[in-house]
């Protein structure tokens, strides 16, 4: 099996320089390579494979035009790659699978370098930090996502991008089909809810993240600097015709970036929160796990909730957790919206209907109090309706 994985890194000024220029290089090369097939096709000589490119290119356009050689200053194999990721765009174009090919805009266009592992020790990886290929050591920044190499996991390729100002690494990893492990004679409910994102039948309770301090601060950040970008756009509007027209153009250029920066962060935040959740809801081992169905009580019809639900990121944590029990071999069960996990008594299984939203703790007249979430996951864990994943 091969999997990919994806995350940010964290590189120096000098990396930063050197991944810029080779992404930088590479689309000039991508769209060097389409020019030139356009030029030969308007003067009906015969189309070059990215192969011929190159050898033309060593061979004969830098020996004309030493001006270029600035293109031998990166890495020769993202080079190559560029001029195989354009070769690819024609042979898609002329099987009519797309349109024929365009050329990449700066900033705007998903450039990335590449690199392959050539040597022993390319592409090593350890829990902080990745080895890559004329880069040099670049660190990590969510520790141990990406299997390490002690691990005995191997990195056959990868690519380095940009997005926002911010940079990220993508590997290709083949996985052995490893044994699956060992499941423990125990199910989980999970209770997920706004108050607190997730109270676990096991007494675990995960925070709503949303509530923390930190983020609290950048969502307030963000919002500023949201004013401030359209306050930006309006001033700019109001003196369109003016010569300051280029210098707020700038401006604004910048503002954008800046929101988007923080935009990235708050979303990684969220994502890297979802994953370690449901690292350490699996990590237990259960025979099964056991959900509600994502419409629980309508919550996304709720314009007042809608906004809350949606930063909880409800849907990336099922698909998480979905993958990482088809992975473990673990049941993941769904049950019914309409399953009232809340309003059953988890210990003589009575139905309290008048059960307000309000009310933090379960109390039955049969003797039994709980919290109201910890009652619930335990109906969850405990359901003998559901539909498997
Ligand atoms: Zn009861």
């Amino acid at each position: 099996m091969r999997k990919s994985y994806k995350t940010e890194i964290n590189p120096t000024q000098e990396q930063i320089q050197k991944i810029n220029k080779t992404i930088g290089t590479c689309r000039f090369i991508y769209n060097f390579y389409l020019a030139h097939n356009k030029e030969l096709y308007n003067k009906g000589e015969k189309f070059m494979t990215a192969k011929s490119f190159s050898v033309w290119l060593n061979n004969e356009f830098l020996l004309n035009n030493p001006e270029y050689l600035w293109i031998k200053d990166v890495s020769s194999k993202s080079v190559k790659k560029s001029m195989e990721n354009a070769y690819t765009a024609f042979t898609r174009f002329f099987k009519k699978q797309s349109r024929f090919p365009r050329f990449k805009k700066k900033n705007k266009s998903d450039v990335k370098m590449y690199f392959v592992k050539n040597n022993p020790k390319d592409c090593f990886c350890e829990r902080h930090r990745i080895n890559i290929p004329t880069l040099g050591w670049v660190r990590l920044k969510e520790k141990g996502y990406i299997p390490t190499t002690k691990q005995g996991y191997v990195i056959k390729s990868g690519t380095v991008s940009c997005k926002a100002g911010r940079y990220y690494v993508s590997v290709l990893i083949d996985i052995p089909n490893t044994e699956k492990p060992k499941l423990n004679n125990f199910g989980l409910g999970i209770d997920l809810g706004i108050k607190e994102f997730a109270v676990i039948s096991n007494g675990i309770r995960k925070k709503n993240i949303n509530k923390t301090a930190k983020l609290k601060k950048l969502e307030k950040q963000l919002k500023r600097e949201q004013r401030c970008l359209s306050r930006k756009y309006e001033d700019f509007k109001k003196r369109n015709n003016k010569m300051k027209g280029e210098a707020t153009r700038q401006n604004i250029q910048k503002q954008v970036l800046k929101v988007q920066k923080l935009h990235h962060r708050i979303e990684n935040i969220r994502a890297d929160y979802i994953n370690k959740c449901v690292n350490e809801i699996v990590k237990t081992k259960p025979s099964y796990i056991t959900i509600e169905d994502l419409n629980v009580k309508g919550m996304m019809k709720n314009r007042h909730l809608s906004k809350a639900v949606a930063s909880q990121k409800f849907y990336e944590f099922r698909t998480k957790l979905e993958a990482k029990c088809k992975e473990l071999g673990m049941e993941l069960r769904i049950v019914d919206r309409w399953y009232p996990s809340s309003k059953l008594c988890h210990e003589c299984g009575c139905i309290k209907r008048d059960l307000k939203l309000s009310d933090r703790e379960y109390i039955c007249e049969c003797g039994y109090h709980a919290d109201r979430d910890y009652n619930a996951s335990l109906n969850l864990r405990d359901a003998t309706s559901y539909k498997i994943a």
